[in-house]
């Protein structure tokens, strides 16, 4: 009876925890229709931000970005990448017309996570010194002129309120970065300060949002380049818009008639996306609760948190890991997407991988094949969940922009650069999105766009566009 007992508890529980996942699957669904409509409500939103500063949760913020390289730049150019898991420091030399981006050398340092949700002088200070370090190993045939500069693309990747090309307000942090004196000051004087105090000669000559970036690298080689999008650590992305489509826009009719806005989709939201029980906890615990919740159910920092929190109820409710709570499980932002990812790509019989990641990470022995296979569905749910959103917004500025459907006669290309680790890395998530955005498109309209990876645009988009923002641009060399 004992051991009938036992069994009939076990498979109890084994039932229990097959309904936790059923219920997330089906929560999580994002039927076609779904997706259309989501795709709908982000153009409403788009156009209530491009109507008024504050009148949607799209921010759709100006970047005064009106004119992308064209490609004649000339010169050696600095840029700065931060915003995702890395910070780096890059130089570029520009080779004009025939030679194009001659050379480009870079340098990559994590963030000392302290320095995430410190003070801003001593984030500021870090970046600076890395800079300096990396400037002095510049070749002497490059020294600046006396009495110029060198000049630097600065690209901060969290929502800026822009006041001109080369300066602007932060409206708040995002992903990992907490650091509350630095909201609402001047991103580019904040860098200045820093920057004066070593004693380091460099004009910022563009403050850009990565997706500003992946834009002006993709167009720069492909002029059907209509937008760029970041899915990695965190997502956005950024796109090319008439002016005329822009009531809140002040400021003169640039030459070019258009403007790069940054959407920062990931603040989107909207009654029909599949959040469930799991997102809200993660909200709630998050560093900015109730922000950026469409970037908390598609991005990177936080895809591997979600599967974490269906082990930890698995675990709490249905005794998935035997009768004690695996105590990593409960530790926050443990399991990251790419250990995530290496799980879910696991294509061995016995799930070999997905063993040693449980074990590695959260000390989980012993696990069953059948365990393990839940745990491959849960990296499936949560990634095709993210995969498709990100598709029905990619959709949503096609529609947005009349690229949804083919005119007759018209054989218009629309290319979507995309870059970030989630892109690039995670297989699953990138060809789920891109075959959903096939499916939202309709087979002949598919025909007409490109997904193209646009590799660092942020850090060498900076560059391009500081080039093109140039004081010494037409000045000659003597
Ligand atoms: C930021 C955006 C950025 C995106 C991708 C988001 O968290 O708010 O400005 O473009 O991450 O890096
Ligand atoms: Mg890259």
């Amino acid at each position: 009876a004992t051991v009938m007992g036992h069994r009939t508890k076990g498979s109890d529980k084994w039932g229990q925890a097959e309904d936790i996942v059923k219920v997330f699957g089906e929560e999580c669904k994002t039927p076609i229709e779904k997706l259309k409509k989501v795709a709908e409500a982000m153009v409403v939103e788009m156009n209530a931000g491009l109507s008024s500063e504050g009148g949607s949760k799209l921010k759709m913020l100006i970047s005064f970005v009106d004119n992308l390289p064209s490609g004649d730049e000339k010169g050696l150019f600095y840029a700065l990448d931060l915003g995702g898991t890395n910070f780096r420091a890059l130089r570029i030399q520009l080779g004009g017309k025939e030679k194009g981006v001659v050379k480009v050398e870079a340098e990559e340092v994590s963030i000392p996570p302290h320095l995430m949700t410190g003070s801003s002088h001593e984030l500021f200070d870090f970046i600076a010194t890395c800079l300096a370090k990396f400037v002095s190993s510049e070749p002497e045939e490059f020294r600046p002129l006396p009495g110029r500069k060198r000049e630097l693309g600065f690209t901060f990747s969290f929502p800026v309120r822009q006041t001109s090309i080369a300066s602007g307000t932060l409206i708040k942090w995002s992903k990992g970065f907490s650091i509350e004196d630095v909201v609402g000051e001047d991103i580019v004087g904040e860098l200045t300060k820093s920057l004066e105090k070593i004693g380091l000669d460099m004009r910022v000559a563009a403050l850009i949002n990565d997706t500003v970036g992946t834009v002006a690298k993709a167009r720069f080689s492909n002029q059907d380049v209509i937008a760029g999008v970041i899915l990695g650590t965190g997502t956005n992305a950024a796109y090319i818009e008439h002016v005329n489509a822009i009531p809140k826009w002040q400021g003169l009719p640039p030459k070019s008639g258009k403007m790069v806005i940054n959407m920062e989709w990931g603040n989107f939201y909207c009654s029909y996306l599949p959040l469930t029980e799991y997102d809200h906890a993660l909200d709630v615990a998050s560093l900015n609760p109730g922000e950026q919740i469409f970037e908390k159910i598609i991005s990177g920092m936080y895809l591997g948190d979600i599967v974490r929190r269906v082990l930890l109820k698995l675990a709490e409710e249905a005794e998935f890991f035997g009768d004690t709570v695996p105590p990593k499980l409960r530790i926050p932002f443990i399991l990251r997407t790419p250990d995530m990812s290496a799980m879910h790509h696991d294509t061995s019989s016995d799930l070999k991988v997905v063993e040693k990641k449980l074990r590695d990470i959260l000390e989980i022995d012993n696990t069953s094949l059948k365990m393990r296979k839940i745990v491959v569905e849960l990296c499936d749910i949560v990634s095709v969940r993210g995969a498709r959103l990100a598709a029905a917004a990619i959709f949503g500025i096609l529609r947005k922009l009349g690229r949804d459907t083919v005119k007759a006669g018209e054989k218009q290309k629309s290319v979507i650069a995309l870059d970030g680790g989630l892109f690039e890395h995670y297989t699953i998530f990138r060809t789920c999105m891109e075959n959903t955005l096939k499916e939202l498109m309709g087979k002949e309209a598919a025909e007409t766009i490109g997904i193209e990876h646009s590799n660092d645009g942020s850090g060498i988009g900076a560059a391009l566009l500081a080039a093109s923002q140039s004081q010494y641009v037409g000045v000659e060399e003597s």
